[in-house]
């Protein structure tokens, strides 16, 4: 018996630091998905960020270890049966580049439709990406609304003049006001980061005393 060729999957790809995940990811990833009626979004945290300082000798890391940030991703997704989240960065060695997530993903998906989401403000320094021109080769993009950046791409029109239209596409989302650096702030001074990050991330940074003064 001949198998039917299977319709391709259309594939989100949520990638970030998530130094904590928190609710601004999930509300992104999830409007996203309705919208564009993706069939699963695959949050994959950063190994080293390319973009973030790295931790000095005798000074609290500047980014939390990728298992922490990836335990969390994994607790903050675990009852969304269409999430799911990746360790292709976590396990490569070296700096985390876009590119070589898109790559990764493109060989585990050769056959499906990826669609990579990103806040406004990493849409607005695209142009500064390894290879970004080849990024856009690999998946469409989606650039989503985020409080205190302008979703515009004018900058990226020039570039993206041969593409077809759905290469970049934009997309308002409710705004939350939320960042990891908040939370991490607020985490080091004791202060609430109840119902910015999901209940199981509120309680797994407790449990390890992530990003207090004295963590290690
Ligand atoms: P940090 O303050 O450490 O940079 P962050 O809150 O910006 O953390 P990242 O892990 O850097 O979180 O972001 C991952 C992706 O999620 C990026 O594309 C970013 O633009 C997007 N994003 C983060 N927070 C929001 C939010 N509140 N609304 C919409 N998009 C967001
Ligand atoms: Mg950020």
């Amino acid at each position: 018996m001949s198998q039917q060729p299977q319709t391709p999957r259309r594939i989100g790809i949520m990638g970030g630091t998530f130094d904590p995940i928190h609710n601004g990811h999930l509300v992104a990833a999830s409007e996203v998905a309705h919208r564009f009626g993706l069939d699963e979004v695959i949050f994959v945290p950063t190994g080293r960020p390319w973009q973030k300082e790295e931790s000095q000798q005798g000074h609290r890391a500047a980014v939390t270890s990728a298992e922490h940030r990836y335990l969390m991703a994994v607790i903050a997704t675990a009852s969304n049966p269409r999430f799911t989240v990746s360790r292709v960065d976590v396990d490569r060695e070296g700096v985390t580049y876009t590119v070589d997530t898109l790559r990764d993903l493109r060989k585990v998906y050769p056959d499906d439709e990826l669609f990579f989401i990103t806040g406004a403000d990493a849409l607005e320094n695209i142009l500064t990406w390894h290879n970004w021109k080849e990024s856009f080769e690999l998946a469409n993009f989606i650039g989503v609304s985020r409080p205190g950046y302008a979703l515009d791409a004018t900058h990226l029109a020039e570039h993206l003049k041969t593409k077809p239209d759905h290469a970049l596409q934009m997309m308002e989302i409710p705004a939350l006001a939320i960042s990891s650096t908040d939370c991490r702030e607020r985490a080091s001074s004791d202060r609430p980061i109840w119902y910015l990050v999901p209940d199981g991330v509120v309680q797994y940074v407790s449990k390890h005393g992530l990003y207090r003064k004295d963590h290690t």
